[in-house]
């Protein structure tokens, strides 16, 4: 895509991204302009780079200006059911994401990892794999360093990791990673995809929409939603199973990963050996080895990198023993899926920390595992109620008005053997900042018992 000298691009939010992609266009001969909803108290980093780099801005609102332009990008944090992105629609403004922004000036091969669940996990895993593979690569994208800050330095040899989320797919045009990730399509952000999943899920397979010929497709053969959407697919498209036998792809055979390629089977590794725990581990592990098997890293790398990686922070984290109970942080639990793997990864009775801000949560899908192996939830958070609604008759269920009280009831109620999670199920901006500052209020706690 070229970009004009002088053409007017306004950029929807500032944290983070927003000030890479608007430096971006600038430095490609655009007159930026960039609009953020939040006050300025709360933006001092973003509003002293702008400054200094002359580019104009506002905060606290999004007045008129934001429309006098030719193209509007939006940067990763705004939602695409945005108001003031319903507004450019409305009145037929050309909208990208600063993903696809990025994309257009990106010379190095692209794996591009998407899913409701997983995707940090997954992201940073590949790049690990890279890494310890000497493998030139650099991990961008939803995980923290903005796509637009790092792509001009990117040259042709290095593999950019990217991790995607859905509403930066929403609007790209373009964009085309060389690999791409699918790694399951669950309920989440239903209240923003108007809850409907065929709106999500069509959303999750544009991730693959602009891949042809050689290009690859990885994906959840055990996922409903993504086999739904799989079939439209335009380029190599590669399974990965833990309940089926295939033909290509990776594979769960007698308690041992394997993969399948072009008729070359290879076991990778036990999966009782692999550092992160939990079935849902077992998926992001085998999608991190085919894609990393696709840019040619050998079998004895991956193998031991999955064996030493132990995780990301905030998820499935283990904090400390007390008392013969084990506290687990799991706070980037955000949606009923990540819980329900949360639940299976243990045979050990939980009692399970779970609320928050609810995004349209459907519980029911939790019940049985609750009845099998909570013995206790304890509801916090905004959405506290509903939690205690939806699980009247399947186990103990006591209210917290703080996290601190939380871990006191917790406390009380688990015996020796047991777990103490935290998997809130809930995003986390009724009590807290983000799902980090709950994680790391939760860890301070747990470590003064
Ligand atoms: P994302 O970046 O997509 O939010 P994370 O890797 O940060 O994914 O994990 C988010 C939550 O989902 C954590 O609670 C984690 O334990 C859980 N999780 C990780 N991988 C999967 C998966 N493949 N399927 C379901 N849940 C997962």
């Amino acid at each position: 895509m070229e970009i004009r000298q002088h053409q007017k691009i306004s950029v929807i939010g500032a944290a983070r991204s927003g000030v890479a992609v608007a430096q971006l266009l600038q430095r490609q001969g655009a007159e930026v302009f960039v609009s953020d909803s939040a006050p300025a108290e709360k933006l001092e980093k973003e509003c002293s780079y702008l400054t200094a780099a002359s580019i104009p801005f506002e905060t606290g609102s999004h007045s008129e200006r934001v429309y006098e332009c030719s193209l509007l990008v939006i940067s990763p944090g705004v939602p695409s059911d945005a108001p003031v992105v319903k507004e450019a629609l409305r009145r037929k403004i050309p909208i990208v994401s600063e993903l696809e922004v990025a994309s257009w000036f990106c010379k190095a091969p692209i794996i591009a990892i998407t899913g409701s669940n997983g995707k940090t996990t997954t992201t940073t895993l590949i790049g690990k794999i890279l890494t310890d593979a000497q493998k030139k690569n650099i991990v961008a994208g939803n995980i923290g360093t903005a796509f637009s800050s790092v792509v001009q330095s990117v040259d042709e040899d290095t593999i950019v990791v990217l991790e995607v989320s859905s509403f930066q797919l929403d609007f790209i045009q373009t964009f085309k990673p060389h690999i791409s990730v699918l790694l399951n399509i669950t309920q989440d952000h239903m209240d923003r995809y108007e809850h409907s999943m065929e709106k999500y899920a069509a959303s999750k397979a544009r991730i693959f929409e602009n891949q042809c010929g050689d290009d690859v497709l990885i994906y959840n053969q055990d996922d409903e939603w993504t086999m739904r959407v799989v079939g439209t697919a335009q380029c190599r498209a590669i399974p990965f199973s833990t309940e089926k036998s295939l033909e290509n792809g990776a594979i769960l055979e007698d308690g041992i990963m394997k993969t399948v390629v072009d008729g070359v089977k290879k076991e990778i590794v036990p999966i009782s050996e692999i550092g992160i725990k939990g079935m849902h581990n077992v998926y992001n592990a085998m999608a991190s080895t085919l894609a990393c098997q696709f840019v040619g890293v050998d079998f004895e790398t991956i193998r031991s990198t999955l064996v030493s990686f132990k995780g990301v922070e905030h998820r499935l984290e283990f904090v400390r023993e007390v008392n013969g109970v084990k506290y687990y942080n799991d706070s980037k639990a955000t949606n009923v899926d990540s819980v329900w793997y949360a639940l299976q990864a243990f045979n050990e009775p939980i009692v399970l920390l779970l609320g928050g801000r609810d995004k349209g949560n459907d519980y029911s899908r939790l019940i049985p595992l609750v009845r099998q192996n909570v013995k206790a939830i304890v509801a916090i958070g905004e959405s506290a109620e509903k939690v205690e609604k939806a699980f009247l008759g399947t186990t103990v269920i006591k209210r917290a008005e703080s996290m601190e009280e939380a871990i006191s009831v917790a406390k009380f109620l688990a015996l020796p053997g047991d777990i103490v999670l935290l998997s809130p199920a809930c995003a986390s901006f009724d009590w807290f900042q983000n799902y980090e500052h709950r994680g790391n209020v939760f860890k301070e706690l747990v470590q003064k018992l």
